[in-house]
């Protein structure tokens, strides 16, 4: 399905950025290579639309998702927040990309909020908060990026799309679709791809940099993971990972090590959901993954204050570690049917 935007507000967006305007590009806490992505292919666009284009992120992100063109150029309102409010004051537009609530953007929410800029939400999270004056909203989207790129299309810029733009694009459709498998890629995503090909950008290198790599340390703690702290409940099909921070400090974590993980228990035949649990400084970070029609949304919602999308969401739990892992095995029950069928 190729989203169609609504022509009247695409006509209106079109008349907004006909001429130059101070734009401010944000996404989520924790960015990931959607949000990176789709924050730069649309940077790098707006840029050659000769915008003046402030990318901005919450907080940092991992090294295998730092190298798009223009990554130079992001601002970390965890490093820099006055210089960020600044920003954010002096925009024209705001373009939110990959969230659905401005509460995922933490410590920069109310900048959003108390703007008077014009605002542009592009996403594909499941029933988006109303803060923004523009909407584009496509939860069958396999991907922001994917998004991103029906946006410049239907301003009529298809073609100026060029490698550096498509590079960014490909990563988020790569990583939001678990390289190309998950259930939201389209025969319409390959041919998206299939364009962003043509502009000769290099799919080779862009899956070296995103998956090859790993420190040795990081690959060995990827092993513990699976082999000592991976439990399988096989009355529901389940798996999960919990780790505290001593063991994470044991193999010196840094910030987005965890990434991933959460995955592996599904090559397990027959497990249906997956969940990993990570001590933080203030809260248990939960991640959580499923297959078929086990929504790990609902779930995430339900027990853990979280959300996300179907096979893939989050929460957070302000119980110690060894609670929160006790309260997700007492949660299985209630889906006992779901995850036994
Ligand atoms: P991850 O496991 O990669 O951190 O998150 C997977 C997905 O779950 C994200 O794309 C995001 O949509 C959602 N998610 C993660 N953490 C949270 C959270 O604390 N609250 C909400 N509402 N969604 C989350
Ligand atoms: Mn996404």
């Amino acid at each position: 399905m190729i989203p169609v935007f609504d022509k009247k507000l695409m006509k209106e967006v079109g008349e907004l950025l006909s001429t130059p305007q101070k734009i401010v590009i944000t996404t989520h806490f924790k960015p990931d290579g959607d949000a990176i992505g789709s924050l730069l292919g649309l940077s790098n666009y707006l840029v050659m639309k000769k915008h003046k284009v402030k990318p901005v992120v919450p907080n940092g992100y991992p090294e295998f998702i730092s190298w798009m063109n223009g990554d130079d150029k992001i601002l970390n309102f965890e490093r820099k927040p006055k210089f960020v409010e600044k920003v954010f004051e002096e925009a024209d537009i705001i373009i939110c990309l990959d969230f659905n609530d401005p509460a995922r953007v933490e410590g920069m929410k109310d900048l959003i909020l108390n703007s008077k800029a014009k605002k542009i939400l592009i996403d594909h999270h499941l029933q988006p908060m109303d803060f923004c004056d523009y909407k584009f909203s496509f939860p069958q989207a396999s991907s922001t990026c994917e998004l991103v790129y029906h946006f410049i299309d239907q301003l009529g810029d298809g073609k100026k799309i060029n490698k550096y733009i498509a590079e960014c694009i490909y990563t988020g459709i790569l990583t939001d679709t678990g390289s190309f498998r998950f259930a939201g890629m389209t025969a319409d995503t390959h041919r998206i791809v299939a364009a962003l090909m043509d502009t000769g950008m290099n799919h080779v290198k862009i899956h070296e940099l995103i998956y090859d790599t790993f420190t040795e340390e990081r690959t060995r703690f990827l092993g513990f993971c699976i082999k000592d702290k991976m439990q399988i409940i096989h009355t529901y099909n389940t798996a999960y990972i919990a780790l505290s921070k001593a063991e994470m400090d044991m193999y010196h974590n840094k910030s987005g090590d965890t990434e991933g993980i959460v995955n592996y228990p599904l090559n397990v035949k027959g497990i249906k959901m997956s969940a990993i649990f990570t001590e933080r400084e203030d809260c248990i970070k939960i991640s959580l993954r499923s297959k078929d029609d086990f929504s790990v949304r609902d779930f995430a919602n339900k027990y853990f204050n979280g959300g996300g999308h179907k096979n893939a969401s989050g929460g957070k739990s302000f119980l110690s570690l060894d609670e929160t892992v006790e309260k997700f095995i007492a949660a299985l029950e209630d889906y006992k049917d779901q995850l036994q069928a």
